[in-house]
């Protein structure tokens, strides 16, 4: 078993590109971390650093404590399990599972132990004379797991091992790897960009994004409060709403939020009141999540925002209502970079570009062109005539298949404890503590 520190670890390859910006992160002995992030943003440069596959261009690696910078990668009691499981073609189930104790000089006897006890904890007992090429994506996959875990390592580090699975047997594996590492007790660092899969599986999330870590806590703290805009819009389903507001301080009284034609009014007791009145005057983001939203009858009493429904996306359990309220989207797209800084040939395809003038909406899972790493957050609200501004469609949660349709006004009560507060940089605006 063992600890990972990573101290201002970055990587920046030859061509230039900063794939790890000054990266901080410490994991706990037996902890499964989960790397989280879009594609591109780092992940797996920092899972190679740590398996001494890439070399850090500065800062250090220590493993249980020990820095690891010049050390081998078979020196460094690591097993590595990647998305391409390549097992040996030509032997069997049994024949991959031992081979690397057959490395590790590993007398017959205890190695056969080792093996069917492994296999039997992975389910694949009765598949030992079996070739790989006469088994199921899952059953190779638990081989490759097996193949990982036999050698006893102190280090897990797994990079997307399900993303070639079909999303029944990813969920099924899931529960079973979170469940065999735990019982093992061994440290792993899990990299992966599905949200579901980190939610579900870590015990801490560490979410990047180009080369910078920008959160890290348990799967609660990073959902429930998001350290940035980015975080925010990238964790959950549907997207949290995001608006760009306007604060009005009435002292000791309330603040009025105003979101263009509506607003609402955080009372002054809330504990958060005294960390938004610094914004008096000036305009922030407020995001909700779907779940701090409620249909009510429009004379409800409360914090009710009035609209009207765009469009329904039908989920079977669920529908999902976008409702016009007359407020601005704030956009942070795949790459957490908010629309309204990447507005231009810069950051935005052409293709994007026409598809956001034709349509109004859409463009935001364009990927902006690629962009040096580090802390390159402009203003998501500053400059408004030069930016993108997109009519907020507020995501609310409707029974299945219910009787309202597009075009139907419809009143929504807002949680206010639930509503999470950003500045023009994209940080959360609060009182500090988790
Ligand atoms: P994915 O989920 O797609 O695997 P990732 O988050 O794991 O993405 P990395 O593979 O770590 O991302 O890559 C981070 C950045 O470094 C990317 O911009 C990538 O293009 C770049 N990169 C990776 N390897 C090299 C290399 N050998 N030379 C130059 N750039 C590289």
């Amino acid at each position: 078993m063992t600890t990972v520190a990573l101290k201002d670890v970055t990587k920046v390859f030859r061509d230039g590109t900063i794939a790890v910006d000054k990266l901080n992160l410490d994991v706990n002995d037996g902890e499964f971390m989960v790397l989280l992030g879009p594609s591109g943003c780092g992940k797996s440069t920092v899972l190679r650093m740590i398996a001494g596959l890439e070399e850090p261009t500065s800062g250090a690696v220590l493993l249980g404590g020990d820095l690891v910078n010049d050390l081998e990668p078979g020196d460094r009691g690591i097993a590595m399990v990647f998305q391409d499981f390549a097992l040996y073609p030509h032997m069997t189930v049994g024949g991959n599972l031992a081979f690397p104790l057959r490395l590790a000089g590993i007398e017959p006897s205890p190695r056969e132990e080792r093996v069917a006890d492994v296999a039997s904890a992975l389910g694949i007992g009765d598949m030992l004379g079996r070739k790989p090429s006469q088994l199921s994506g899952g059953q190779r996959q638990r081989v490759a797991m097996g193949r990982a875990i036999v050698r006893r390592p102190g280090l897990f580090l797994m990079d997307e091992p399900l993303s070639n699975l079909d999303s029944g047997l990813r969920a099924e594996l899931r529960a079973e790897i979170s469940g065999l590492t735990r019982e093992l007790g061994v440290t792993t660092i899990y990299v992966t960009h599905d949200q579901a899969e980190a939610l579900t599986m870590a015990d801490r999330v560490a979410i990047m994004r180009k080369g910078v870590l920008q959160d890290v806590g348990t799967p609660t703290q990073v959902y429930g409060r998001p350290a940035t805009l980015y975080v925010a819009a990238f964790l959950g389903s549907p997207r949290m709403n995001l608006l760009e507001a306007s604060v009005y301080v009435h002292l000791d009284r309330y603040i009025t939020l105003s979101l263009g034609d509506q607003a609402l009014h955080l009372p002054w007791d809330d504990i958060r009141s005294r960390a938004v009145a610094h914004y008096h005057g000036e305009r922030i983001v407020i995001g909700m999540r779907a779940e701090a939203l409620t249909p009510v009858a429009p004379d409800a009493p409360g914090h009710v925002l009035m609209g009207r429904i765009r469009y329904l996306e039908h989920h079977g359990h669920e529908s999902l209502a976008f409702v016009d309220i007359g407020a601005t989207a704030v956009v942070v797209d795949q790459m957490g970079t908010p629309v309204q800084d990447v507005a231009g040939p810069r950051g935005r395809s052409r293709l994007g570009q026409v598809m956001q003038r034709l349509t109004g909406r859409g463009g935001e899972a364009e990927q902006p062109a690629a962009e040096p790493a580090g802390d390159n957050r402009a203003s998501v609200l500053s400059d408004p005539g030069r930016h993108h501004r997109r009519p907020a469609e507020l995501a609310v949660r409707l029974a299945p298949y219910p009787a309202v349709g597009p075009g139907h006004p419809l009143a929504v009560s807002v949680r206010m404890d639930a509503l999470h507060f950003f500045d023009e940089r994209g940080d959360r605006i609060d009182v500090g503590w988790r």
